[in-house]
């Protein structure tokens, strides 16, 4: 009997993992197609100044308009990608469509606006970081200034001495350099140090429930306090309250980045917005009246 249960649940199991490895065979087949097809496509989050509540810059966010499954978020396609090595190839492509962007706005009515990029610490191994970069600068006639790079800490801790050189090269070009998901990774900031940082992004994971959990409120706060003694700027993501921003603002972080002020949105949203010149409540205004 016990036997018999055993091999059904076998059985099963097998069957399960078949599906499991049809689907992740059929994934990566697609993202190989959408790589030469171009199928992917870049959106737009605003992030704002605490001080002027003005629109101050923009992250690019990958999407892949999917044949026949819509719009695919990246949280399920970046791991194959990285898995894969198609990374380095979508992060150059990347480079070049935020690049453009930032072109097309800088030398239209709306102006220069600064734009980051996600990178994969494989772009520095196995690709061509700095080219790409320079090559994308010069391409569109845009200042180094207008672009920034987004670097996790762990993608810092993996082969350093090609990614500081890198960094180092593209920074005193005048490239823009900032750490994402700060405070989620083992390294120190001793070590960071080494890297030629602008900016440190506090991962959304501390600001969550920050109003209501002393110890990421205790860890928000140091985060910003360190940040600014080492003349770096910091900002906030994944800010959804108002009670949020206010914490926020009352500990004198530089910027935010959330669904509080707006979701990442495909260009024609996003440039409707710039034009209403559409800027952060003062802070008179936010008390008491949630929004949304
Ligand atoms: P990330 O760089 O930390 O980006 C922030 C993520 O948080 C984005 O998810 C964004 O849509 C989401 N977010 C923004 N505001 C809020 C908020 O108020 N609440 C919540 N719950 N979420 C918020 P998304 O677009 O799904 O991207 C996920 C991750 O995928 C990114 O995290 C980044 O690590 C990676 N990624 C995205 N685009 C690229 C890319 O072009 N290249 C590489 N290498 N990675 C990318
Ligand atoms: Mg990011
Ligand atoms: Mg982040
Ligand atoms: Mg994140």
């Amino acid at each position: 009997r016990a036997k018999h249960a055993g091999r059904d649940t076998f059985r099963f199991f097998t069957a399960q993992m078949n599906v499991e490895m049809l689907t992740r065979l059929d994934l990566e087949k697609a993202l190989r197609q959408a790589v030469e097809n171009n199928e992917f496509v870049l959106h737009y989050q605003p992030k704002v100044r605490l001080d002027s509540g003005r629109v101050t810059g923009m992250e690019a966010l990958l999407r892949w308009q999917r044949p026949g499954h819509g719009l695919v978020f990246p949280g399920d396609f970046i791991p194959i990608l990285e898995e894969t090595g198609l990374i380095v190839r979508v992060g150059s492509w990347v480079i070049a469509a935020a690049c453009k962007q930032i072109g097309l706005w800088a030398h239209s009515s709306i102006g220069p606006i600064q734009v980051s990029v996600n990178v994969s610490g494989r772009q520095f191994i196995e690709g061509d970081l700095d080219g790409d970069v320079i090559k994308a600068l010069d391409d569109n006639d845009i200042t180094a200034d207008l672009l920034e790079l987004e670097l996790t800490e762990s993608s810092m801790m993996a082969n350093t001495d090609r990614t500081i050189a890198s960094l180092k090269n593209l920074k005193n070009r005048g490239v823009q350099i900032s750490v994402d998901d700060f405070g989620t990774g083992y390294s120190s900031l001793a070590y960071l140090r080494r890297f030629p940082i602008d900016k440190l992004k506090i991962d959304i994971a501390f600001i969550r429930e920050v109003t209501s959990n002393p110890d990421d409120a205790a860890i928000v706060q140091a985060i910003i306090d360190m940040a600014h003694s080492l003349k770096l700027e910091v900002i906030a993501e994944g800010v959804e309250t108002a009670a949020q921003l206010e914490y926020l603002r009352r500990h004198r972080c530089d910027q935010i980045q959330g669904y509080y002020f707006s979701r990442p949105l495909p260009v024609l949203e996003l440039e409707q917005m710039l034009r209403e010149e559409r800027r952060l409540p003062k802070q008179d205004d936010e008390a008491g009246t949630p929004r949304k």
